[in-house]
């Protein structure tokens, strides 16, 4: 039954088409006719806790740049609702479930603590079972699964990846429009790529620099370990200089963030527990993660893992030692020296950490820490840049105009640099900026906080 006072109704936005305008139903039936089986539906209690007010709606990205009502928080909560009274799952719903960027910016806003973060979660995990996608979206989906969870897979790509931007090749390619005929998605996947560079890989283990303080754990990430490894330098060198002792293991893997965030929660099960069975004997005090998005689905390893006996009481225990780069470090307290940077600072709060993780002031507070760095704030800072984990890939077009919003609030602060703690972010703001013809240094917290303690001065940001 359609309660009016939800708005439009969802499925008839005229959003939920598929190739060649046919519905996307056409395309991906179910099997027996009902959205939702009976392994974690969406919770029917947690979805009467939404009220209908709307709080949630400006601050939802796709309702920002599309003002349909399925497409907002609201909205969805709607559909999940139709599922779980027994309507069948569309292609007009599970578009509007796709287009959410899974930022939780609505979970900030939301003021009856609607926990819409676990409704899509699971929600995900019915439509990657339940339905069967378009041809061309399956298989781009299988192949960004085959390579963005493996470290090494990733790896591999740095060589070939150096070339091609080192030769000319990439100035050639951009010249000549070839990757825009090709489509949206080879132009973002291009565009996304960061400028890399060599850092040898960090040791097992590292001491701490004076008095111990504790024994950290660190996740090297796939994406921040192939593309960003100059991001875990600093983090090590950091957390060293602020008595850390730091167990970095080879061959960790993914932690699942990628998978579990868009309904692989089997995969995401896999690589979770294999990094329990990394850490758990490693004496750890903390399990630090400088990537915003891994952080959160870290900390909810506890609830992942719940119906495993054999890992739900292990999991909750290393979920609970789970701590972003900046939590920890302001709960510890600075004890190295901060050395002067002279520069302007825009912080961008990546939406799984001050979203999902409600990570804001800590941050802030560390740079804040170091003498002569003024801080600015950038407008609107809970949308999200488009990033979201694959999103991007995925949804190009929508993806690049939210990038390129964020990209001319960043610049409307005059800043020199932009600091943020996500590598998803960093390459999304980054190419909005290269569309734009603007540059800006780029830097994650961990480097600006390393160049402080090692007095490297501003011009090793700013370069
Ligand atoms: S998670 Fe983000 S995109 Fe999805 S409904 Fe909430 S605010 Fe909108
Ligand atoms: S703000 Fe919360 S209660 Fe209000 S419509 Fe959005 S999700 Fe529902």
């Amino acid at each position: 039954m359609v309660d009016a006072t939800w708005g439009t109704g969802p499925a008839d936005d005229g959003n939920a088409r598929g190739a060649g305008g046919a519905p996307r139903d056409v395309l991906g039936p179910v099997d027996d006719g009902r959205a939702f089986d009976d392994h974690h539906p969406p919770r029917a209690d947690l979805i009467a806790d939404c009220v209908h007010c709307g709080f949630c709606l400006p601050a939802c990205p796709t309702y920002v740049l599309w003002g349909a009502e399925a497409d907002s928080p609201r909205g969805r909560i709607y559909l999940m609702n139709e599922g779980v009274n027994g309507e069948p799952l569309s292609g007009s719903m599970v578009e509007h479930f796709d287009k959410c960027l899974g930022c939780m910016s609505c979970v900030t806003a939301c003021p009856s603590g609607v926990r819409y973060d676990r409704l899509i979660e699971d929600t995900r995990a019915q439509v990657e079972r339940r339905f069967t996608r378009d041809r061309g979206d399956a298989l781009l989906r299988r192949a960004i699964f085959a390579l963005f969870p493996y470290p090494r897979r990733l790896r591999l790509l740095r060589g070939p990846l150096r070339a091609y931007q080192k030769s000319g090749l990439q100035r050639l390619v951009a010249r000549s429009g070839l990757l825009e005929r090709l489509g949206p998605t080879l132009t973002t996947l291009e565009s996304l790529a960061p400028r890399l560079h060599k850092v040898p890989r960090p040791p097992r283990r590292v001491p701490a620099r004076g008095a111990r303080r504790a024994v950290v754990g660190m996740l090297t990430g796939c994406v921040q370990g192939a593309f960003f490894p100059e991001v875990n330098s600093a983090t090590v060198r950091i957390l060293a200089a602020e008595g850390c002792e730091v167990v970095i293991p080879p061959g960790q893997g993914c932690c699942g963030a990628l998978s579990v965030h868009n309904g692989r929660r089997e995969e995401a099960l896999g690589f979770a527990r294999r990094l329990i069975d990394t850490f758990e004997h490693t004496g750890m005090d903390y399990f630090v993660v400088n990537a915003a998005g891994c952080g959160s689905s870290l900390k909810e390893y506890g609830e992942l893992l719940a119906d495993d006996p054999v890992y739900k009481v292990r999991a909750a225990a290393f979920a609970a030692k789970v701590r972003d780069l900046a939590e920890l470090l302001d709960a510890l307290g600075p004890v190295a020296q901060r050395h002067p940077l002279p520069l302007t600072v825009a912080y961008h709060d990546a939406c799984h950490l001050g979203h999902a993780q409600g990570i804001r002031a800590q941050p802030r507070a560390l740079l804040r820490g170091i003498p002569e760095l003024r801080l600015r704030e950038i407008a609107d800072p809970e949308l999200c840049c488009g990033s979201a984990g694959i999103w991007n890939i995925l949804n190009p077009v929508p993806a690049a105009e939210l990038g390129d919003r964020k990209a001319a609030d960043v610049l409307a602060t005059g800043a020199d640099l932009l600091v943020t703690a996500n590598p998803g972010c960093m390459m999304q703001v980054t190419a909005a900026l290269n569309r734009q013809g603007a540059t800006m240094a780029m830097a994650h917290t961990a480097q600006v906080l390393d160049a402080s303690i090692r007095n490297l001065g501003a011009a090793a940001l700013r370069s």
